[in-house]
C-alpha cells in the first residue's frame, strides 16, 4: 500500500527505532508510548487488521510477541506486559496496517489498558450463545 506509513516503515523507507527485524517483521518503538519501552509488531506484508492476516503469519506474530515480552520483561526491567491488538475505528484503531501493541507495566504505573467491568446478563448470555451456534458447527 503506497499512502501507508506502517508499510514505509516496516520496509524501512521511512526510519524508525526498530528493536528486532526478520524476514517477516519490524519491530519498532511506538512514537506516542503509553510506557517506557512501548513497541509495536508490523508485518512487512499489508493487512488492515487481524481479518486479513494469512493464519500463519498471525501464528508467527504472536510467537514473536512472546519473544520480545519474554526478553523486554528482563531487559527493561518491567513488571508486566499487555499485549493489545486494535481491529476498526470503534475499537482505537488509527492506523490501518495491523499491529500487535507491546506495553511494559510498571508497578503503580497507572497506566490505563483496562475496562470498567460491566455485568454478563442471562439476555446477553442467551444471545450470544444463540449467535456462536455456528461457530461450534451447532
Ligand atoms: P492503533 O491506535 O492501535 O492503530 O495504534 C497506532 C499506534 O501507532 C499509536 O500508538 C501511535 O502512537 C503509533 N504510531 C503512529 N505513527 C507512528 C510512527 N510513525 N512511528 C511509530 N509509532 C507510530
Ligand atoms: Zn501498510
Amino acid at each position: 500500500m503506497s499512502d501507508c506509513i506502517f508499510c514505509k516503515i516496516a520496509a524501512g523507507d521511512i526510519p524508525s527505532a526498530t528493536i528486532y527485524e526478520d524476514d517477516d517483521f519490524r519491530v519498532i518503538l511506538d512514537l506516542g508510548p503509553a510506557a517506557k519501552g512501548h513497541a509495536l509488531i508490523l508485518p512487512k506484508e499489508h493487512y488492515a487488521n487481524i481479518t486479513e492476516m494469512p493464519d500463519e503469519l498471525l501464528g508467527k506474530a504472536m510467537v514473536l510477541a512472546k519473544k520480545v515480552v519474554t526478553y523486554m520483561m528482563k531487559a527493561l526491567p518491567c513488571d508486566g506486559y499487555n499485549v493489545v491488538q486494535n481491529n476498526g475505528e470503534a475499537a482505537g484503531q488509527t492506523v490501518f496496517h495491523f499491529h500487535i501493541h507491546l506495553i511494559p507495566r510498571y508497578k503503580n504505573d497507572g497506566v490505563g489498558v483496562t475496562w470498567k467491568p460491566g455485568e454478563l446478563t442471562d439476555a446477553w448470555k442467551q444471545e450470544i450463545m444463540e449467535k456462536t451456534k455456528g461457530l461450534r458447527g451447532e
